[in-house]
């Protein structure tokens, strides 16, 4: 299965042609406001790309998300929007949540304790996790040196030991890596001015050498 993954276009139409693939994932802020029309708009993206499934999960910037679920989710026709939820595919089970630690006065923050439960609600079969903040240690490093990924998140991952976990929101943390268990992919294609100068991310799963189960 070849997953196509991106993150953080922000309205923007990204510069580069985004691949072919069997699974196109986006991992949140598909907005800059966090209006209906923006969902519309990018809609209209995902409408113009062939793969064949595509999931979205939402991101801070996607207020509307969270105070309209019903309204955003009517206008996002050409995706399966993910909240806390598992899709199967081909037999590969994937999970997306939009939830944060708290950050600034946007969409889909929580306070730690909430995150932990939130976290909680993961499947533990789950193969491909997909989240809007990265998880504490993994590409998660902002432009001043801090790391601000999410802790509980990242103990809910060693648990689980999904084989790919997809991530944004930290846009100046894009890129891969892998602990042995997981592959971590930040995959924002806006980097930090808002420019969506970035590459999505190809993979191909099962990845060779890592098993589940
Ligand atoms: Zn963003």
């Amino acid at each position: 299965m070849k997953i196509v993954a991106f993150s953080d276009t922000h309205g923007f139409r990204p510069w580069h042609k985004i691949p072919e693939g069997d699974v196109l994932i986006f991992a949140g802020d598909m907005t800059m406001h966090g209006s209906l029309d923006e969902v519309v708009k990018f809609n209209e993206l995902l409408g113009s790309l062939p793969h064949p499934c595509k999931l979205v999960i939402a991101g801070n910037h996607d207020t509307c998300f969270e105070t309209r679920l019903n309204d955003s989710r009517a206008r996002l026709t050409n995706a399966v929007y993910l909240q806390d939820e598992t899709i199967m595919i081909q037999g590969v089970k994937f999970y997306g949540s939009p939830w944060q630690p708290v950050f600034r006065n946007m969409a889909f923050n929580l306070p730690r304790k909430s995150l932990r439960a939130q976290w909680e609600r993961i499947p533990p079969e789950t193969d491909i996790l997909i989240t809007h903040t990265p998880p504490y240690g993994y590409n998660d490093r902002t432009l001043f040196g801090s790391r601000v990924g999410c802790r509980e998140l990242l103990e809910a991952v060693e648990h689980i030991q999904p084989a790919l976990h997809i991530f944004g929101h930290i846009h100046e943390a894009f890129g891969q890596s892998a602990n042995g268990r997981t592959v971590f992919a930040n995959v924002s294609v806006c980097n930090l001015l808002y420019i969506p100068m970035r590459r999505p991310l190809v993979f191909e799963v099962p990845f060779e050498g890592i098993t589940k189960r």
